[in-house]
């Protein structure tokens, strides 16, 4: 598939140096005039490319202080702040050490130069199916918190925040602040597997999270969220509950990847065939499972 760059179209270009005035200008966004990015990694190639529609004006959220903070703490977890680039997601030693997946999920997103300007935010809003930091947030039971003018916020579990390809709950008035996550389960054990064609700089034809717990022989917390192979990432749910309390066995590993593969509902486009997705959610959720063992 060949996509053609050409100039940016003509627009308007706003940078707000907080939230407030950013909050304030998205209240006058009836038809989504305003169109607020963050790295522009996503947002700038589907303008040039005449892949979205452009907006009369861009609001540009790089000049907001204090939304780029990585903050732990053990009661409430962890707090991703809006500008938090994939490059400082990846590296911090605090996701590294307690949410590895995600860790891995950011690190295996495009090239060091992407990452350092893309947001884990922006990886979300964008809300393709192959997104690579999805299946990690799903497995996470990572919450985001949306903001809008006069204090307007409310929390969305990331479950419930994909709509479609290209869609979620967010409304024209709101911004996305901040990602949390919990404390993950004591002894959790997950890994992230990204299945492309190139090694790198490639999306996802098939991404695979897991995270689980051994508990005296029993599977416990078990999350598998996989990417590209729906129309929005999700949980394979019923794989999940076969795992969860059950003895850790080969055969039940087998199943239950197979039952994964049969919750996916792929798409054959130009970088695989439905089916060929479906085999390998069966083989990455099997390897995945595996490795966390
Ligand atoms: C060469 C290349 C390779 C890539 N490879 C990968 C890959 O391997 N895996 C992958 O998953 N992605 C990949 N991407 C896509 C992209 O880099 C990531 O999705 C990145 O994380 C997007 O972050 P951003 O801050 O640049 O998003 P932006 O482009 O700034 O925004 C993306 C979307 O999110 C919205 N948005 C951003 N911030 C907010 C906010 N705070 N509140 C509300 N809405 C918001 C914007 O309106 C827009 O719709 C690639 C992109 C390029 C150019």
């Amino acid at each position: 598939m060949v996509t053609f760059y050409r100039r940016l179209p003509k627009m308007g270009y706003v940078k707000p140096g907080s939230l407030e005035e950013a909050l304030e200008l998205l209240e006058k966004n009836p038809n989504g005039r305003y169109r607020v990015y963050a790295g522009g990694t996503d947002v700038i190639p589907k303008l040039k490319g005449r892949v979205i529609q452009s907006p009369e004006i861009l609001v540009d959220l790089k000049g907001v202080s204090d939304l780029d903070h990585i903050d732990f703490d053990e009661q409430k977890g962890l707090y991703i702040g809006a500008l938090a680039t994939v490059r400082s997601v990846e590296t911090s030693p605090v996701i590294k050490e307690r949410y590895p997946i995600l860790s891995q999920a950011a690190g295996s997103i495009a090239s060091i130069q992407v990452r350092n300007r893309g947001t884990i935010t922006g990886n979300i809003c964008n809300a393709v199916p192959s997104a690579d930091s999805a299946p990690a947030l799903l497995c996470l039971d990572a919450r985001v918190l949306l903001y809008s003018k006069n204090g307007g916020e409310r929390t969305v579990d990331i479950t419930d925040f994909f709509k479609g390809p290209g869609l979620t709950v967010l409304q024209p008035n709101e911004i996305l602040r901040e990602i949390n996550i919990s404390a993950s389960p004591e002894n959790s054990r997950s890994v992230y597997i990204k299945l492309s064609p190139r090694s790198r700089m490639d999306l996802a034809v098939v991404g695979v999270g897991v995270l689980l717990t051994k508990t005296n022989g029993t599977f416990r917390n078990v999350r598998i969220g996989l990417g590209a192979v729906a129309p929005t990432p999700i949980r394979a749910l019923k794989a999940e509950a076969m795992l969860e309390g059950s003895e850790v066995n080969d055969d039940l590993i087998i199943n239950a990847a197979r039952t994964a593969s049969e919750e996916s509902r792929p798409i054959d486009d130009h970088r695989a065939s439905a089916e060929y997705r479906k085999m390998m959610v069966e083989v990455l959720v099997k390897r995945a499972i595996h490795q966390c063992l």
